[in-house]
């Protein structure tokens, strides 16, 4: 195993994996802004690395290539004990730059569509992708209050000794309709497995008892609040079926307008 530095930059809500019980994935960055992926992250580990494991966060761990069926070319299994906080300084979203530091980093990666990002499976390989919906509806697949909760309020004690609390399970229908700015774009519709929605979805439901009003607060966050935002897809394809579904949510504030299409036909060359 090698060590590596990773820009945590996506985190999804934890799943129940047969195999690693429940695990999570995490997507970054690496120093050569490439791309990767680490997994399986087991809960306890987890919830112990709470606070490394956060979006912004520059990690330390060793890895090595996973043998996945797949064999998408960013995924690495992870020595999940091997995980170490380096630099926390653009998570502090106070500081001055760093909004500006995080689009240095992340927006030359952007690609022109989802469309682009197919070819790209393709012809490369590739499986994690940034692009930036032309127009984008965050809807609920199902009615608010058929969505499937299971509540885990029993801690479990793991090997060594200590408590976590489980997660709750909750049933993804949380998703995006979003077309792109390419002429053959027919549009997409696909679920977003970022951890803030349904960590939102999770802790609101308590707040908001009514769901009418639950879901009118999802929507003023995942709508309302991203269109005031400059609203990007991390995108990742998912196993077993190798398709695209939204893996994370990036949105910086807006930025003049001017500015922004200069600094994006910049960084869009292809
Ligand atoms: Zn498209």
């Amino acid at each position: 195993m090698k060590k590596q530095k990773i820009l945590v930059i996506v985190k999804a809500y934890p799943e129940k994996s047969t195999k690693y019980d429940s695990s999570i994935c995490t997507a970054g960055l690496t120093e050569n802004s490439e791309w990767i992926r680490i997994y399986p992250i087991r809960l306890n580990i987890f919830q112990k690395s709470q606070n490394i494991l956060k979006k912004w966060n520059w990690i330390e761990a060793k890895i090595e290539k996973s043998n996945e069926k797949l064999n998408r070319k960013e995924s690495y299994k992870v020595d999940e004990r091997s995980i170490r906080l380096i630099n926390s300084e653009l998570t502090k979203t106070y500081r001055k730059n760093t909004w500006d530091e995080r689009n240095k980093i992340l927006l030359p990666l952007l690609k022109k569509s989802r469309e682009e990002l197919e070819f790209l499976k393709l012809t490369e390989d590739i499986s994690i992708g940034l692009i930036k919906p032309k127009s984008f509806e965050f809807y609920i697949r199902k009615p608010i209050n058929e969505i499937n909760v299971i509540e885990n309020k029993i801690s479990q004690l793991t090997l060594e000794g200590t408590k976590i609390r489980i997660p709750d399970e909750i049933g993804n229908f949380f998703a995006y309709k979003f077309k792109c700015d390419d002429p053959n774009c027919k549009g997409h519709d696909t679920i977003c497995e970022d951890w803030e929605i349904r960590e939102a979805f999770r802790s609101w439901r308590k707040r908001y008892e009514d769901s009418e009003t639950l879901k009118e607060k999802l929507i003023e966050k995942f709508q309302t609040f991203m269109e005031s935002r400059d609203l990007y897809f991390i995108m990742g394809t998912t196993n077993p079926y190798n398709k695209w579904v939204i893996i994370g949510l990036y949105y910086p504030p807006k930025i003049i307008q001017n500015k922004r299409k200069s600094s994006l036909d910049q960084f869009v060359k292809s």
